[in-house]
């Protein structure tokens, strides 16, 4: 290679690492078929995670209502599964407490009455309806029930934030994505991880007070969710999968502490950037919650989380259930053993 042509490839590859870059850093541009900003719901049209089960204050057609009118049009509405597996005697005196509108039989029974209810809410034409649970992450542990799941368009696992122990963190992720991944092979609907984020700061705020220390002490250093090497395990385990991480709500709640929005930021703008895909949600449980209106680019702008991130599932879930209504498809093909 003469001497003059050295320094011209070596343009031409700085040239290309800048494009590489510039790529990484604009996360929109990198999943084809994207780039139509029609083709894409805006993030604050998207709610994927709203309990409208046992917990619900209103009607669930009142419930839907409230968040059509603060600009949702594609929602996951789910239920704690956990909450059908209470006694009569405790499902009693926890809806007495809770004053909630909703009633649901316990077990199976509740399962399917619940659904029941989703369908009828999915014949709406204002907003696009879905069908999941929220369960937790323990469940993925000690075994799951199977039968609920077996109903869901996509499950949410809840990622708790263990307050009184350990903290989540970049292992706890590793571990569930894991998980998941075996799941799917026998139930393939989309997953999601949710809240894990905001969970770990609520457990050390909370740890901090506890101990007499004043949380606003608490460093970067120790908000941070992954330590080295943990995002790029989890970008390579999440890559072409349908696993997404969640945004949801409580995220707001840390985001102007600045040394939580610093935290937060070098936690998620890496996997963003890298094309992990996530979802937003307001997690919704409370009248008061619904009335607030919900600005989710607040925190996934900085964050780098744009609408092409959290487009996948809802593109993914009107794929499955087009292909589920096909004349002649084979259901069972198309989404397990449902
Ligand atoms: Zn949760
Ligand atoms: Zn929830």
């Amino acid at each position: 290679m003469s001497t003059q042509i050295r320094p011209f490839i070596a343009f031409l590859l700085i040239l290309a690492g800048a494009q590489e870059c510039h790529a990484q850093k604009d996360g929109a541009a990198q999943l084809p078929g994207q780039a139509l900003a029609p083709g894409l719901f805006q993030l604050r049209e998207m709610d994927l995670h709203l309990h409208s089960g046992m917990e619900r204050p209103v009607d669930l057609q009142g419930w839907i209502d409230l968040a059509v009118a603060d600009g949702r049009k594609v929602i996951l509405l789910l239920d704690h599964l956990e909450l059908y597996r209470k006694s009569s005697e405790q499902y009693e005196a926890w809806r007495d407490k809770g004053k909630f509108q909703a009633r649901y039989p316990l077990g199976s029974e509740g399962h399917k009455a619940l659904y029941s209810d989703f369908a009828s809410a999915s014949q709406r034409k204002d907003v696009l309806i879905f069908r999941g649970w929220e369960v937790s992450e323990d469940e993925l542990d000690s075994g799951l029930e199977m039968a609920p799941l077996r109903m869901a368009d996509a499950l949410g696992f809840h990622i708790s934030p263990r307050n009184g122990s350990a903290p989540p963190n970049g292992q706890t992720l590793l571990k569930r994505v894991r998980q998941l991944k075996e799941l799917q092979q026998q139930l393939p609907v989309p997953m999601i991880l949710f809240h894990p984020f905001p969970m770990r700061i609520e457990n050390l705020q909370r740890t901090a007070k506890s101990k007499g220390r004043d949380p606003r002490t608490i460093t970067v250093k120790e908000y941070r969710f992954f330590r080295t090497g943990e995002q790029k395990e989890l970008i390579r385990l999440l890559k072409g999968s349908s696993i997404y991480i969640e945004m949801n709500r409580d995220t707001e709640k840390y985001f102007d502490d600045p040394v939580c929005r610093k935290a937060l930021i070098a936690d998620i703008l890496p996997l963003a950037q890298a094309g992990v895909q996530f979802t937003v949600s307001t997690d919704n449980h409370h009248l008061a919650a619904a009335k607030k209106p919900f600005a989710p680019d607040h925190y996934c702008g900085p964050t780098g989380v744009t609408p092409s991130h959290c487009n996948t599932i809802v593109r993914e879930l009107l794929a499955l259930r087009a292909k589920r209504a096909l004349v002649g498809a084979d259901s069972k093909q198309a989404t397990g053993e449902r």
